[in-house]
């Protein structure tokens, strides 16, 4: 199940926390490391600081943009040092780690984390289908990058030694990021044609309508009932 739960770094611009990942990584036996557009690929300082833990660094994918590291996962939890950035549907560290957890089986899960100056872009964080804040000092909030990636790597540790001891659950299928991804595209072109948003002044909506929709958390049939639906507006308007 570990392996399924994957670790995004993005645009992270110190080499020693990024080995510095790997080792609160490997320690808590996750393996899986990706790094979205790195400002400098993993040198002789990360590894020293990954210490023993060079495998997972050495191994980590290196890939452009958040959506390639991403596109195959189910479950998808950005991190933020802030409380509420934006109104998603937000998770404590121990329910964020239940929950990678409880979906690993069925696809891999990604917990993502932001760049050193300035965290997650709005934009990145709405590619998330849930946030999580380690609830820290609200006047000083923001842990180090790897701390961070340590708290969380040691709830879903925590997680999965209890729920080694408990008989499976039933799961629905949900959707992986890229289908919901095409279904956020479908549903802009065709509120585009139908003239409810205006192309050169968008506004909010699409932002708006990605969290009702990760609010609800379609799963995979209801998913196609939507793309059906947008299929049918499509037809009638040609
Ligand atoms: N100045 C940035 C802080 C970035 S800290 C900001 O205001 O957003 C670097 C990364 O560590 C964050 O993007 C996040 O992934 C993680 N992080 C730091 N503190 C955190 C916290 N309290 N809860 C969750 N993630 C945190």
């Amino acid at each position: 199940m570990l392996e399924k739960i994957r670790i995004v770094l993005v645009n992270t611009s110190h080499t020693g926390n990024i080995g510095s990942v790997a080792r609160a990584m490997k320690t808590m036996g996750l393996s899986e490391l990706y790094l979205v557009d790195p400002v400098q690929e993993p040198d002789s300082h990360a590894s020293a600081l990954a210490a023993g833990a060079t495998d997972v660094l050495y191994n980590a994918k290196i890939v452009s943009t958040l959506s390639e590291a991403i596109a195959d996962c189910g479950l998808v939890v950005g991190t933020s040092a802030r409380n509420r950035t934006l109104d998603w549907p937000l998770l404590g560290p121990r329910e964020a780690a239940a929950k990678v957890l409880a979906e690993a089986p069925n696809y891999p899960a990604a917990m993502v984390f932001g760049r050193e100056s300035s965290g997650l872009t709005n934009e990145e964080l709405q590619q998330c289908t849930h946030h999580v804040h380690i609830p820290s000092n609200p006047d000083y909030s923001s842990l180090n990058l790897a701390m961070a990636v340590q708290t969380l790597a040691y709830e879903v540790r925590m997680q999965f030694l209890e729920a080694d001891t408990q008989p499976d659950r039933e799961q629905s299928e949900y959707p992986l990021a890229e289908d919901l991804e095409r279904f956020y595209v479908h549903l802009e072109e065709t509120l585009g044609e139908t003239g409810f948003i205006i192309k050169n002044h968008p506004g909010q909506v699409m932002a708006k309508l990605r969290r009702l929709f990760n609010r609800a958390r379609p799963e995979s049939a209801e998913l196609n009932i939507l793309r059906g639906i947008l299929t049918s507006i499509d037809k009638k308007i040609k």
